[in-house]
């Protein structure tokens, strides 16, 4: 039996008749294609072409690759210009042999394009994996991004935090990813030890967290906190308690997520309910305008610790 029926063709657009050349995957999937367009994309593919040719090769070269066809589709097809649609990936596996293979071709601006197509697919789900790729194939910006949403995932460094592409990227990396994490976490849970951020309007000087005639004025000798601009100030025991609860939430997972889903925030609401006073005057409604603020602030100096370089 000859090899050739063995083989099977390319989809569209590798199964053009008019091609120069054929490259052959590990599954003897030809994909028919163009010396020019390969050259373009592919220093390694460029010098091949200009060895000599045998006498005894066929007309039009095929030249076996250790890739698979599912890999070299999408690989193709994004060097490819009458291509259309950018390919899509079924898991981050295949993304990642697809960048694999494209380092090897040295397919630089490719490569840049499937550094894109990984964010837009997998940094939700898969941040860790994101970061760990970015730092591999040196795009520092994905690896910027990709750190920022690892800040969700609550005490990463934890053993129970690993990852499968951790054992891909260097020690310095990982150790970066992990200070970023760290640093963000202290950054955070500092955000409610002074509430100087808040703005000096009236709404916020009039909140009950701080204005409350009953359990406000209790318990004699708590500690003041400094309000806006108004000084220093002693809270509600439940604010104080959700101050110190939600800076150790922040502290495992630096995050606006982890102030929404907060359990120290429905503690809070709970608790105020059982004071007459701020029962009565929606001390829960200005709790939400204050998680508002504390968000915003939270955002802010997340934003100035830097993943390092
Ligand atoms: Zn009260």
């Amino acid at each position: 039996m000859s090899e050739i029926q063995k083989t099977s063709a390319a989809r569209a657009p590798f199964n053009n008749p008019d091609h120069d050349i054929v490259l052959r995957s590990v599954d003897d999937v030809d994909f028919h294609n163009f010396k020019l367009i390969l050259s373009l994309v592919s220093p390694i593919f460029k010098d091949m072409f200009t060895l000599p040719q045998n006498e005894s090769e066929p007309a039009v070269p095929i030249i076996p690759v250790t890739e698979h066809s599912t890999i070299l589709y999408p690989l193709l097809l994004l060097s490819y210009p009458t291509a259309g649609a950018d390919p899509t990936f079924d898991t981050i596996d295949d993304a990642r042999a697809v960048m694999e293979a494209a380092k090897k071709y040295e397919m630089d601006a490719i490569l840049y394009r499937i550094g894109d197509l990984i964010v837009a697919h997998f940094l939700l789900a898969h941040s860790l994996d994101v970061y760990a790729m970015s730092c591999l194939a040196g795009w520092w910006h994905h690896a910027r991004t990709a750190a920022f949403w690892s800040l969700e995932i609550e005490g990463l460094g934890r053993p129970s935090s690993g990852f499968a592409g951790m054992g891909a990227i260097n020690a310095s990396d990982c150790h970066r990813l992990l200070t970023y994490h760290y640093e963000c976490g202290i950054a955070a849970q500092a955000v409610g030890k002074t509430l100087e951020w808040l703005p000096s309007t009236p709404d916020v000087s009039g909140m009950q967290m701080w204005g409350c005639i009953g359990c406000g004025r209790v318990a004699f000798g708590r500690p003041t906190i400094q309000i806006a601009s108004f000084g220093k100030w002693t809270v509600t025991p439940w604010f104080q308690e959700y101050l110190v609860a939600s800076g150790k939430e922040l502290a495992a997972r630096p995050c606006e997520q982890a102030l929404l889903e907060s359990a120290s925030y429905n503690r809070a609401t709970a608790k105020a309910r059982e004071c007459l006073f701020c029962r009565t005057v929606m001390a829960h409604h200005h709790l939400h305008t204050f998680r508002t603020f504390y968000i915003a602030e939270v955002r802010k100096v997340i934003a100035k610790v830097k993943l390092a370089s």
